[in-house]
């Protein structure tokens, strides 16, 4: 039988992405867990959050479980919006919201360098561990594209003309720092097992 693994999130999209590459293992959302808890995110680094997440369930329900945390980073925001990113046009947490005032706050500027960020850690499966995910790029002009979530639309990887909202769920998982960061949490399992 395959082994359980928590990954501490309802969002149907990163579920998606990571049963796609973490495949050894069968993965538990949190409502498949019976978790109906709002998971509290307020640490002031994606570090912190991914441990508070991951703590929290393995606090709760002893389970070998893991849990993510992504920042977009702009460079000519120094950073921003970052471990904010989620709220960063207000605590309704609209993904739409947070694109247009990201595009208003980037009008006219030249430099539009950006990064995602995505911290996981794992606990329960030997000692606790922290993976970090990084894929540059640029904030496009306008929003591009349908697929995918949160700020894909207006996030061009470098290298590539097209926006992760323009991609394939496989296309983006070739270079996401999702991705990035759970063939490292991959490779630690292969490890351990
Ligand atoms: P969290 O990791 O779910 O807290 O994500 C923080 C913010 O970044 C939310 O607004 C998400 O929608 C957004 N986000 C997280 N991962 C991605 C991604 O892969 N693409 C686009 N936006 C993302």
């Amino acid at each position: 039988m395959m082994k359980k693994i928590c990954f501490a999130t309802n969002n149907k999209h990163k579920l998606e992405e990571v049963k796609h590459i973490l495949t050894d293992f069968e993965i538990i959302s949190l409502d498949e867990l019976g978790c109906f808890d709002e998971l509290e995110e307020t640490q002031p680094t994606l570090e912190g959050n991914s441990l508070q997440k991951a703590s929290f369930i393995f606090d709760h329900y002893k389970i070998p479980c893991f849990a993510d945390d992504t920042g977009l980073e702009v460079e000519t925001l120094q950073g921003a919006p970052g471990v904010y990113s989620a709220r960063y046009a207000g605590e309704q947490k609209k993904s739409e919201d947070n694109i247009n005032l990201l595009l208003k706050n980037l009008q006219g500027q030249v430099n539009r360098k950006a990064q995602f960020r995505t911290v996981i850690t794992v606990m329960g499966l030997g000692e606790t561990k922290t993976f970090e995910g990084v894929i540059k790029g640029i904030i496009t002009e306008t929003k591009k594209g349908t697929d995918g979530f949160g700020y894909d639309p207006i996030f061009q990887p470098e290298g590539y003309t097209k926006t992760f909202a323009e991609m394939t769920m496989a296309e983006k998982n070739k270079v996401s720092h999702r991705a990035l960061a759970v063939e490292k949490l991959v490779a630690f399992l292969k490890d351990i097992q």
